[in-house]
């Protein structure tokens, strides 16, 4: 499911300030099994994270546009 997709916006504001493609995150939503992970150590562009529900693991990639993509480690 793509549609529930959603940052909180506080998070959005917080890190306006970061350049493009230099800024963290510390959540993300595992593209395996759509679970919404919150409270993670902060991460960024190159970083791996992990699925604290299905324990997949991820490389993050930050696009230009300062989106967070993630590509199967
Ligand atoms: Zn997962």
């Amino acid at each position: 499911m793509a549609n529930d997709f959603q940052f909180d916006d506080d998070d959005f504001a917080k890190e306006a300030g970061a350049a493009s493609g230099g800024r963290s995150f510390d959540e993300f939503e595992c593209p395996d099994c759509s679970a919404h992970n919150v409270g993670i150590d902060t991460f960024s562009n190159g970083e791996e994270v992990r699925c604290m529900y299905c324990g997949s693991e991820f490389e993050a990639r930050v696009s230009s546009e300062g989106k967070l993509k993630l590509k199967s480690a």
